[in-house]
């Protein structure tokens, strides 16, 4: 029987397809005596577990796309290495001797061990190595509880809706690498970065579903929509066909969008709009397909950081950036400085203590940057370098005032200084702009615009940090609204100051890139948009339809305006 399930939808486009339920942590084992008489017994079955769990490993390894990144078959090897190991086993096969236990427990007391080991240890890289102990000790774990679905393997995801609890940005990564067919978690709201990532490569996705792994199962046929937030389990026919006819017109819009690839963006009475896009990797850029005049107006550089799960070397950072720069063919690329912590993390801090109680107010992006200036020179660097083989800005996320300004500043001399000692190629001239996304920033505006090359506004946060709204929280995520008064006056009066310091002001949050509001700031004087790569001509199309002065008279009547209903209204007058 056909049933609905609701959620928030965060990344539109419909799938249709099987889910594949993905749990990332197996259930406890669970620890029984076994009698001497019964130890060999118990250590074959365990043997024979290993050995289907190297088997299906083996499987995967062969199965795997030809395009994969060399990063995930070097960590199916090592795993296929520690699962091999007579050591590994051995190990094991005693302890079910000493405790006269089950070879589930015995596997568990030994990757306890393993584990305490790797915490102890003094290289963050090497104490990250214990997930791998997990990992494969889970794997055999579920062999020996004949649980094939309870573990997840990168190649089943091809083409499937992935239902989970939660993933982090790197699990989105890897499952995109395998062609995921869309996205639903139980938690999460709409600007995490995750659900950005997922409007970005054009995964339909759903978060903030709750016991969604009580009404999903494995193999369940379902249907997506990633706009309305709505999953439905076991479609009638009806369904299925109203929901084809919709993917089929959704495909005959992109077609005729695509028209516009060779078109500027240009308003009806003639003011030229600058439309960039965002990208989390240089491969993003393929997706670009040929579609005229598109630099980069952010590059979230710490996606390089959490893909390999480690702090990039500079070497690393110059060639990776590079390669974004040469696909780019003479546009522009604007890389931001890390902007790590929060929900973008990488192993190694997350085990360097206890969280911070409050991350997003904590120790994130430019502040850890400067708690750490050799780490943030090492990328300084690599972008003062990488600006010299073509046309680069860069830019600071999370600045609060212009003390932190100051710092940067000192950093960017001293980084220019150690490079003309190495004799190395590098821009000085390099244009540095501050993303605007803490209220306290946008009311410095003027300051931020004066000292400066550029401004660039970052609505994912502004709304965020203005409304005391955690951007992960399903729960409060009914209160994220970019048409809040306040919001709004924080960005006109960010707009303002960049347009009186005559210094570019764009917009890189998720509020550029949602065609409903594309009108609004257009009228609000906003003349530099960064968007998604998904939504780039249709936003494109509705420049192309509006004309600004017209759109600047009626926004004023908005900007007046306290009510949010009320703002809510005269902005769907606006797009009419
Ligand atoms: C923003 O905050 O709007 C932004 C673009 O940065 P991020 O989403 O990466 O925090
Ligand atoms: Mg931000």
């Amino acid at each position: 029987m056909s049933v609905l399930i609701n959620g928030i939808g965060v990344s539109r486009g419909i799938t249709i397809g099987e889910a594949y339920v993905y749990v990332r942590t197996t259930s406890e084992a669970r620890e029984y005596n076994v009698p001497a008489e019964f130890h060999d017994e118990e250590i074959r079955r365990l043997h024979r577990a290993v050995k289907i769990a190297s088997r299906q490993l083996h499987d995967i390894r062969k199965k795997i796309a030809k395009d994969t990144p060399e990063d995930i078959l070097t960590f199916i090897d090592s795993h296929l290495l520690m699962m091999e190991d007579p050591a590994f086993d051995e190990g094991a096969a005693a302890i079910v001797r000493e405790f006269s236990c089950n070879a589930e427990w015995a596997l568990q007391v030994q990757c306890d061990r393993l584990v305490q080991v790797f915490d102890g240890m003094k290289d963050p890289y090497l104490r990250t190595r214990k997930d791998d102990v997990i990992y494969v000790v889970q794997r055999i774990q579920n062999c020996l509880s004949n649980k094939p679905e309870a573990f997840a393997e990168p190649v089943q995801f091809k083409g499937r809706v992935v239902i989970a609890d939660d993933l982090s940005p790197a699990d989105a990564l890897m499952m995109q690498h395998q062609k995921v067919a869309a996205f639903v978690t139980e938690y999460g709201g709409p600007m995490s970065h995750t659900a950005i990532l997922a409007r970005n490569l054009g995964i339909p996705a759903i978060v903030g579903v709750h016991n969604v792994r009580q009404l999903i199962h494995p193999n369940d046929y379902l249907i997506v929509d990633g706009l309305n937030g709505m999953i439905i389990n076991d479609p009638d026919l009806h369904s299925l066909k109203y929901y084809r006819r919709l993917q089929r017109s959704a495909q005959a819009r992109r077609k005729q969008l695509d028209e516009l690839r060779h078109e500027p963006a240009v308003t009806l009475d003639g003011v030229a709009i600058t439309l960039q896009v965002n990208i989390d990797r240089p491969e993003d850029i393929s997706q670009l397909r040929q579609i005229d005049g598109t630099g980069v107006g952010l590059y979230r550089t710490e996606m390089l950081f959490i893909e390999k799960n480690k702090i990039v070397d500079e070497e690393t950072q110059f060639r990776t950036y590079k390669r974004a720069l040469m696909r780019l063919k003479g546009e522009q690329l604007t890389i931001r400085t890390l902007d790590l912590g929060a929900d973008k993390e990488i192993e190694e801090a997350l085990n360097q203590g206890p969280m911070a109680h409050n991350p997003a107010m904590g120790l994130r992006a430019i502040r850890r940057c400067l708690k750490d200036p050799d780490e943030f020179l090492n990328q300084l660097r690599a972008i003062l370098r990488v600006a010299a083989y073509g046309p680069v800005q860069m830019m600071i996320p999370m600045l609060t005032g212009i003390g932190e300004l100051k710092q940067v500043s000192q950093l960017i001399e001293r980084a220019k200084e150690q490079l003309r000692e190495r004799r190395a190629r590098f821009d000085p001239a390099l244009k540095v702009g501050a993303m605007i996304e803490v209220p306290s920033a946008a009311l410095s505006a003027d300051a931020f615009a004066s000292k400066m090359d550029f401004l660039s506004i970052g609505t994912n946060d502004l709304i965020q940090y203005t409304l005391a709204i955690d951007r992960i929280d399903d729960e409060v995520s009914y209160l994220y609204n970019p048409l809040h008064p306040a919001v709004l006056q924080l960005i006109k009066r960010t707009i303002d100051a960049g347009s009186k310091a005559g210094k570019p002001v764009s917009m890189c949050g998720e509020m550029a890139s949602d065609s409903a509001y594309t009108r609004l700031l257009l009228g609000m004087g906003l003349n530099y948009f960064s968007v998604q790569t998904n939504s780039l001509l249709e936003i494109k199309h509705i420049i192309n339809n509006s004309h600004v002065g017209q759109l600047r008279k009626q926004t004023r009547k908005i900007l007046d305006c306290h009510d949010t209903d009320e703002i809510q209204s005269l902005v769907e007058k606006l797009n009419l």
